[in-house]
């Protein structure tokens, strides 16, 4: 059968031939547009790399102002600036993730309580707060097209070193999300320690994972325990060391250890008021330190006017006037440069133990009050929380032959236990 089409009939050579010059057109505006696309791109480049403002909304934590430059069409060009508020929220959603271990979910509820909103006018997402927290802006880069301008110390708000932990922090989450994933599509369940976890021979991590435990006995029954997990040494499985240790342990009979230790450590806490000897301590450590610290600057006085003193006495020893040769002149000397570049060294050091002990001491209550907290949640809790709390509160959990556990707790909340 013929199908005939009703309409009229249609040059087949002419609509070859508009069909090819559509299709030739088509290419001669896009290759234009293409070009000025590129053009517009350098152009954005060399703006970029020199930190000016390439347009868009402003990044939270920032507010578009008149920047006073003209551009060719006589228009003003905006430029940002902080927001001095923004700036605030910014700051803490840093220091919540990288001090506190916020999650990005946690994070945005944390904001919306606080009845903040994005540039458009939305409530926080973890997907907000996961963008702040990896703009260079807030260390003072604009990155546009994968280019990254100079650094603009005005639009800082973050250190570099508190960013790149919190890099870190968005990495290893990243990693173990995609970890749990893949677990997830095998067990139900997974193991409750991680990270913290230690081989008591070799000092190596305990890494983990699972296994299907089925297996046929001789009159043919399969018996099926369903997946278990389980802890392994890694320098063991490896042998890449002498470990006297087991290689395999249950991860069940291990975690139920770990948290009946964990449940005595709420317990106590929970019947422990918050001691003010704690903070004396404190204070008497710091005071100990602040002396030492002058004690090693007064000596540090000393020996430099005595390595003035000494440099003077070797042009008298080189005239034949001083007692000393020059040999033995050179030497102290350089015994005293020595003690002092040594002295230096300390007072750093003293000085940087100050700094930890006065943060420390500054959060006595926050830590406190964070034990008790999580003593009442811990329980009730999403797994991902539990497993945070337990590696913030144990510093190391070492497991050993026959299961002696070994843990370390954190020395900020091992305080209000002593
Ligand atoms: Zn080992």
């Amino acid at each position: 059968m013929i199908y005939r089409n009703k309409g009229p009939p249609v040059d087949m050579k002419l609509k070859f031939q508009i069909n090819w010059l559509n299709y030739i057109r088509f290419w001669q505006a896009n290759g234009e547009s293409q070009k000025t696309s590129m053009r517009v791109k350098t152009r954005l480049h060399q703006l970029v790399e020199d930190g000016i403002y390439t347009g868009g909304c402003a990044p939270f934590g920032y507010r578009l102002v008149k920047s006073g430059v003209v551009n060719k069409r006589g228009k003003e060009l905006p430029t940002l600036e902080i927001d001095p508020i923004e700036k605030e929220m910014v700051i803490t959603i840093f220091e919540k993730t990288v001090k506190d271990g916020y999650g990005s979910y946690v994070m945005a509820q944390y904001v919306n309580d606080r009845k903040m909103l994005t540039h458009n006018g939305a409530k926080f997402q973890s997907n907000t707060i996961k963008r702040i927290l990896q703009n260079p802006l807030y260390c003072g880069y604009y990155n546009r097209g994968g280019v990254t301008s100079k650094r603009v110390k005005e639009l800082q708000i973050i250190d570099d070193a508190v960013f790149d932990e919190a890099q870190k922090i968005l990495e290893q989450r990243k990693y173990t999300n995609e970890k749990k994933t893949q677990l997830a599509r095998t067990a139900k369940s997974s193991t409750m320690l991680g990270g913290n976890i230690y081989c008591a021979h070799c000092g190596k991590k305990l890494c983990a994972n699972s296994f299907v435990d089925r297996y046929t006995t001789k009159d043919g029954t399969t018996h099926d325990g369903g997946r278990r997990f389980r802890y392994l040494c890694s320098g063991k499985a490896m042998k890449r060391n002498e470990c006297d240790g087991q290689s395999v342990y249950s991860a069940a009979r291990v975690d139920e250890i770990v948290l009946d230790a964990l449940h005595k450590c709420f317990d106590k806490i929970k019947a422990t008021p918050k001691d003010a000897a704690i903070e004396k301590k404190y204070r008497t450590q710091i005071s100990q330190i602040k002396l030492e610290i002058k004690r090693l600057n007064k000596e540090t006085e000393i020996l430099k006017r005595k390595l003035g003193e000494l440099t003077e006495e070797i042009a008298n020893s080189l005239m034949g006037d001083s007692k000393f040769t020059p040999d033995v002149l050179a030497m102290a000397i350089e015994t005293t440069k020595t003690k002092i570049a040594d002295n230096v060294q300390r007072v750093t050091e003293k000085q940087n133990q100050l700094n930890d002990k006065e943060t420390d001491m500054s959060k006595i209550d926050y830590y406190y009050e964070e034990f008790v907290s999580w003593a009442d949640e811990f329980d009730n809790a999403p797994a991902e929380r539990q497993r945070m709390i337990i590696c913030k509160l144990f510093r190391e959990i070492l497991v050993g032959r026959g299961y002696s556990v070994q843990i370390l707790m954190d020395s900020s909340y091992e305080q209000f236990l002593r």
